[in-house]
């Protein structure tokens, strides 16, 4: 199964990702840890990585598509994954729709997490004391907003319209458990056990 979860920075995806990914015993794919990971190599690749991440803003798509590419191929990915945070431009989802089709793939579903914008900040602001991300301070928080509005959210469209019965709005103002609860419902007719 090949599950994409979608939504504004601070909706819950990884959370609510790495839920499903431990039921399904498939691999959550977090693009932003991995990053958070290969910054820690202090290398060429982590000095291209640094700035635009801090400041909230995107890293290349040539980085991305690579690093998923390479990513996808590893054994673990062979019975299905979760992605989570990409694709996140246009130019990011035309790679992994040709990816995909060029390996005989395909989405199962999309999971669009949904969530109140004015709650964004006040959830960032307190994970941030968990987790100190330099890029959870207020002002870099808008970054990261103004870059999901311009360059993630018009994907929905797309996606909405391409996989008009495997599309699904979940409401990412709830609790945890409840999110689960709707996520799992929808998964449940086509995969989960019940
Ligand atoms: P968020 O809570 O904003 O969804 P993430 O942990 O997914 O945070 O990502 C953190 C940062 O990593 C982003 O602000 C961006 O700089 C970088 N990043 C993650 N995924 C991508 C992507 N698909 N394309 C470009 N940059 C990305």
């Amino acid at each position: 199964m090949i599950l994409i979860f979608v939504g504004p920075p601070g909706a819950g995806k990884g959370t609510q990702a790495s839920l499903t990914a431990k039921k399904l015993n498939i691999p959550h794919l977090s693009t932003g840890d991995i990053l958070r990971d290969k910054l820690l190599d202090q290398d060429s690749l982590s000095s291209k990585l640094k700035n635009p991440m801090d400041s909230g803003n995107l890293v290349s798509d040539d980085i991305l598509n690579e690093i998923v590419a390479n990513r996808l191929k590893l054994p673990d990915c062979q019975g299905g994954f979760i992605l989570d945070g990409y694709p996140r431009t246009m130019s990011q989802k035309i790679f992994l729709i040709d990816f995909l089709e060029s390996h005989d793939l395909s989405i199962s579903k999309i999971i669009n997490l949904s969530i109140d914008e004015k709650i964004i900040i006040e959830r960032i602001k307190s994970r941030s004391n968990i987790e100190n991300r330099l890029d959870d301070r207020e002002e870099i928080i808008k970054t990261r907003m103004i870059k999901y509005l311009k360059e993630t959210k018009p994907l929905f469209k797309y996606f909405r319209s391409k996989y008009p019965n495997d599309y699904h709005i979940v409401d990412g103002n709830q609790y945890i458990e409840n999110i689960q609860d709707d996520i799992f419902k929808i998964l449940k007719n086509d995969d989960l056990q019940p």
